[in-house]
């Protein structure tokens, strides 16, 4: 599986992305053989290092980000031999643009320009490699989240990107699609005909998705609060769940036919208007509570700019899909930060029997597939107690942790992504049209929640959020995985 030789110029190498896990990334797919000693991975970025110094830096992010993989001393000091530091102001005139041509030879090299910047350099860097003649037939680009902060930014960046590169060369990350267990909802709807025969409105009562963090804002604050859950996870991560769980078959593993079928899952989200948002979205910010027995700050303790922030670090939504499959099922999402327990997880809760004969029925049987921090799979189903005189049923749990059953290839997704970025393969990346369809889903919220149509709710760090989040499920007879009896 290894990939022929290849040139990776990463602009923002200095960034908190790039320490903690471009590098890291590349470092252990390195020791995993997947490329070998004449890749060049061109590292760019503003601070005026020397090749020496910025590899020297790198060390420690290593060591800190990959412990494990900087254990073989030569593997390590190949892999550092292989980075190539250069400085370069992408927004100043004079920058070193002749200083990265000499070291981009031609050759029909596959070209990666992985932009690990603030995205309103986008454009800008972009527009500067074409016309340094860097853009090669073989180039790609690959572009971080967040694509925008609206409809319209989104648009204007892949406007200005695609002046430059096809579409077919935009590499749109978003790192959920590389996680083991997102990828794995394909392999359990698609290659299990019984489970699919479920997977409808007529068995499943409603969908739950949830992306929960305990983490706050750690030293990221001056960007998260002008994000906030709704853009930073929902708008992006929390779609792209939805849409692996809620579409049809793709006619194949390519790119597009995945593509076009997440694509009519957009398109098919009931809209957004101001009444729907009232009454279907909650928005919360966490203050001070106890997580892990530890009393830890609120939001604006964390930003410690001395101001008051609107911004919500906490999201859940109702919402439908208008399809034929879909269309009585609801389906809740939810984020946030510093909430009671680290996980990702999706949980299909089946219908009731509609007729028990049963004296007792435990709730209905669900199945959770869960993503993070583990992947494992659990099935609940109802089961005759055994220890009972009587006859009486209770659920029990099927259960599947990955880890005990595989060994995991990959430790962390953007090891996956770098190098299909590098071989060319987009399946895992957002084409335009997705980040257009779900900005304009997403929009209306952030449009009502400036008019303040909807409150911003406190909730203490630790808990699952505002109680209206619960009250939002309570309406339908639901509640929460972590309210669910066992
Ligand atoms: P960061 O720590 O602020 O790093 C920004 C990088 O861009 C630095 O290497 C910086 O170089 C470089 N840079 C800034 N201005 C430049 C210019 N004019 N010309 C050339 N290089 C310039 O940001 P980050 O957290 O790594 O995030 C980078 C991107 O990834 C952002 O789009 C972010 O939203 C996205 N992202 C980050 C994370 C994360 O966990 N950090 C997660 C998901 C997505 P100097 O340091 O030398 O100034």
């Amino acid at each position: 599986n290894r990939t022929d030789p290849f040139d990776f110029v990463l602009f923002g190498a200095t960034g908190d992305l790039s320490r903690r896990k471009l590098l890291p990334a590349f470092l252990r797919r390195f020791m995993a053989q997947e490329f070998d000693d004449d890749a060049r991975i061109i590292c760019v970025a503003r601070s005026n290092l020397t090749t020496e110094e910025f590899r020297d830096s790198v060390i420690s992010s290593l060591r800190e980000f990959a412990p494990e993989a900087t254990q073989d001393k030569d593997t390590l000091h190949r892999f550092l031999g292989l980075l190539t530091y250069i400085y370069l102001d992408a927004t100043k005139q004079e920058a070193n643009w002749d200083g990265l041509r000499a070291l981009l030879p031609e050759s029909p090299r596959a070209r990666v320009f992985y932009l690990a910047t603030a995205p309103s350099l986008f454009s800008v860097l972009c527009q500067s490699l074409a016309e340094q003649g860097l853009v090669t037939p073989t180039s790609r680009v690959v572009l971080e989240k967040p694509i925008g902060t609206s409809l319209a930014t989104a648009q204007a960046i892949n406007t200005g990107v695609g002046r430059y590169f096809p579409e077919e060369s935009i590499y749109r990350i978003d790192h959920y699609l590389g996680k083991e267990g997102v990828q794995n909802i394909l392999a359990l709807r698609f290659a299990n005909p019984a489970l699919e025969m479920l997977w409808s409105s007529s068995a499943i009562d409603h969908v739950q998705i949830t992306a929960a963090e305990t983490v706050g804002v750690e030293d990221r604050g001056s960007y998260y609060d002008e994000a906030g859950a709704l853009r930073d996870m929902m708008q992006n991560h929390l779609l792209q769940i939805l849409c692996m769980v809620a579409m049809d078959a793709p006619a194949s593993l390519r790119s597009d036919d995945l593509r076009n079928e997440k694509m009519k899952v957009l398109n098919a989200l009931r809209p957004m208007t101001p009444d729907m948002v009232r009454q279907n979205v909650i928005r919360g910010q966490y203050v001070s509570g106890t997580l892990k027995n530890r009393i830890v700050p609120g939001y604006t303790e964390d930003l410690n700019t001395g101001r008051s922030s609107s911004t919500e670090t906490f999201v859940a939504i109702r919402t439908k899909i208008r399809t034929a499959r879909w269309g009585n099922t609801p389906f809740y999402l939810r984020t946030g930060k510093r909430l009671a327990t680290k996980t990702t997880e999706i949980v299909l809760q089946f219908r009731p029997q509609v007729w028990p004969i049963f004296t007792n029925m435990p709730s209905p049987g669900r199945l959770v597939i869960r993503i993070a921090p583990h992947e494992e799979l659990s099935f609940v189903m109802a089961v005759r107690d055994p220890a009972a005189g009587s006859f009486r049923v209770q659920n029990a749990k099927l259960d599947m942790a990955y880890k005990n059953v595989f060994s995991l290839a990959y430790q962390d997704s953007y090891e996956r992504l770098l190098l299909d970025a590098v071989r060319g393969d987009p399946a895992l990346f957002i084409r335009r049209d997705e980040v257009d369809a779900s900005w304009r889903w997403v929009e209306p919220i952030l449009t009502s929640w400036q008019q303040a149509l909807t409150p911003l709710e406190p909730y203490p760090a630790g808990s699952w959020g505002p109680p209206s989040a619960r009250a939002l499920l309570a309406r339908d007879g639901a509640m929460w995985h972590e309210d669910m009896l066992p």
